[in-house]
């Protein structure tokens, strides 16, 4: 193989195992985001648990403390029944109103820690039944991936010693010049000339430039976008 035909040679080793890493596509990518989303509401579930748990005792203390109420104004309203002045009555009145006024607070109170304990009790309900569908896809997501390594793995690693070999037989400024076009070129640095045109950038091939390229293996670039270029009928040994 001439030095145009190891070039050529080397593109197509490489548009192979570009495809491959094509073929893993966005997957990496969506295992890496639905593993962070996941671990956010993990994150969420936790302290909603927490705070449930808070709710339930306080809610629970809430329930004595009125429990406690209730049994001290009924013990008060029965010892209405033994005063003997209206002094004494006044007094027990006064304390007795008192207390109601703190048990409706406290009932109060304890209607909010309710709301808030259905609250929490919904939310967790539907981020566990989330985190459960989302656990499942990551599942799925990342055993396809391993799949698609595992598929591909063999193929590449043959592409990669291939490469090797073909790359042995390029001379270094060469090599830097195909790694240099490639990489400004969407991955293709060797085109064939197509209707006297590049075919890679259809800039129009000068006939002398043509002719001396279909005649030899001088490596001539394209003038416009600096390619490397061919003729298209050259045989290419694989
Ligand atoms: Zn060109």
């Amino acid at each position: 193989m001439n030095l145009l035909e190891q070039l050529i040679k080397l593109q197509e080793i490489d548009t192979a195992i570009m495809e491959i890493e094509e073929l893993q596509g966005d997957l990496p990518k969506k295992v890496d985001e639905l593993t962070t989303t996941m671990s956010e509401l993990e994150v969420a579930i936790t302290s909603a648990e927490a705070r449930l748990t808070e709710v339930e005792v306080e809610i629970r203390k809430m329930q004595t403390l009125e429990q406690e109420r209730k049994d001290k104004i009924a013990k008060l309203q029965d010892q209405l029944y033994l005063v003997k002045t209206n002094r004494e009555y006044d007094a027990l009145m006064t304390e007795i109103d008192f207390l109601k006024e703190e048990l409706d607070k406290e009932e109060m109170r304890e209607l909010e820690l309710s709301e808030e304990k259905d609250q929490l009790t919904e939310q967790l309900e539907t981020d566990k039944s989330k985190n459960e569908e989302m656990s499942q896809e990551l599942g799925t997501q990342k055993k396809e991936l391993e799949n698609r390594i595992a598929e591909t793995e063999e193929e590449h690693s043959e592409l990669t010693q291939l490469r090797e070999k073909v790359v042995k037989n390029i001379d270094k400024p060469n090599l830097a010049l195909y790694d240099r076009v490639r990489g400004a070129r969407e991955g293709f640095a060797v085109v064939p000339i197509v209707n006297h045109a590049c075919g890679g950038c259809h800039s129009r091939i000068p006939s002398q430039l043509e002719a001396e390229i279909r005649s030899g293996d001088k490596m001539t670039q394209c003038n416009s976008c600096r390619r490397i270029l061919y003729w298209e009928k050259a045989e290419v040994p694989s």
